[in-house]
């Protein structure tokens, strides 16, 4: 069957650091082989995720050079290796998360690679795959959310935020948004959100939090970093925690520990990839959210769906702060 695969395919490369306009559309990239361990994954739509603008500017360094990013992607297995444990044939469906999704064709290792439950949408499964997943780990690991507690969730019409708005919803906690236009707190508000503040126009957004709970929130989850870190500390209330788990502004600078001995405050820096590091973890976390799905709990924003060789200008949408949900690339 590896017969009826091209040896090129359709990508987006990326040379050297840089803008959006290092994404270099080509249809000349080699497409790769499988090891036995790995299955080959002819992909049908790729997920776009803050992250991937990280390694392509470097704030993340990649492990080689030229580089395919994007995080995850669903698609047919078109070619599998004798020795996956995973049941995986030729023509299943599947999602799978690991880095190289700009592009046609994968290998991924058959340990990352999960069927998709019949019955589940395509678009729904990758629009809520990576973000639904690095939500329920922080909010039942990194921190776990009570019913009856207030979490402050910065950016809270993106992609993360509307599906942190419904989870959060789902536990019972109140809700304390931000976002920069009227437009994205009406979008969280609809999303589960029990407050939202305008933090571009309430720059001091502190003040707001403590008109809404004088004590301060139980939790923050902040992935704004550089321009939001400071007043996340202040907005937690005594004994509260601070989960940090990314850099849209920027990264968080490093800071003296000593500011948190003034109320007892536990800060954590998080990841997904560390959560889902064992095939049991990743299951996990992967039934958690099929489950939110399939009970109608969880509704998935796709902001656009761009075609493959648009990728910079999803690139420039995200960072410009114009989307809110999910954006997908089409790739075959
Ligand atoms: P979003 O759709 O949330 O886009 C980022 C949002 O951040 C923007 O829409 C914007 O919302 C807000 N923002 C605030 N300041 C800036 C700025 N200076 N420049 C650009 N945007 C800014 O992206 P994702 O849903 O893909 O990701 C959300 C965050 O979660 C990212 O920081 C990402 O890295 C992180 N993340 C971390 C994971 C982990 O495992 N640690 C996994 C997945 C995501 P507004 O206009 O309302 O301010």
């Amino acid at each position: 069957k590896m017969s009826s695969i091209p040896s090129t395919m359709k990508a987006v490369v990326v040379d050297k650091t840089g803008g959006p306009e290092v994404l270099r559309y080509t249809e000349d990239q080699p497409v790769p082989k499988p090891q036995d361990s790995e299955v080959l994954v002819k992909n049908k739509y790729g997920g776009i995720n803050y992250i991937d603008t990280y390694f392509r500017t470097g704030l993340y360094p990649a492990a080689s050079w030229p580089l395919i990013i994007g995080q995850e992607a669903v698609g047919t297995v078109v070619a599998a290796g004798s020795s996956n444990k995973y049941d995986l044939k030729e023509g299943d469906e599947v999602v799978w998360m690991k880095q190289g999704s700009y592009a046609e064709y994968t290998a991924i290792p058959a340990e990352r690679v999960i069927k998709i439950p019949t019955g589940l949408k395509d678009e729904d499964v990758l629009g809520s795959y990576l973000m639904g997943m690095t939500v329920l780990s922080l909010v039942k690991e990194a921190y776990e959310v009570k019913k009856g507690d207030t979490i402050l969730v910065h950016a809270a019409a993106g992609g993360v935020g509307l599906l942190m708005c419904q989870i959060l919803k789902d536990i019972g906690a109140t809700v304390i948004g931000t976002a920069s236009t009227k437009e994205k707190c009406d979008r969280a508000l609809e999303h589960g959100a029990t407050h939202m503040i305008n933090y571009k126009d309430k720059t001091d957004w502190v003040t707001e939090v403590k008109k809404i709970v004088p004590e301060g929130v139980d939790c923050v989850y902040d992935s704004v970093g550089k321009t939001t870190w400071e007043g996340s500390l202040e907005a937690v209330k005594r004994k509260g925690s601070v989960i940090y788990f990314g850099n849209a502004s920027g990264p968080v600078p490093p800071m003296n520990i000593s500011v948190l001995a003034k109320k007892n405050t536990k800060i954590m820096r998080a990841t997904l990839m560390q959560y889902v590091v064992t095939r049991e973890e990743l299951e996990h976390y992967t039934n958690l959210l099929f489950g939110y799905l399939k009970d109608g709990k969880l509704k998935v924003n796709i902001h656009n769906i761009y075609d493959l060789k648009d990728a910079q200008q999803a690139h420039k949408d995200l960072e410009g702060r114009l989307t809110s949900g999910k954006l997908l690339l089409k790739i075959s």
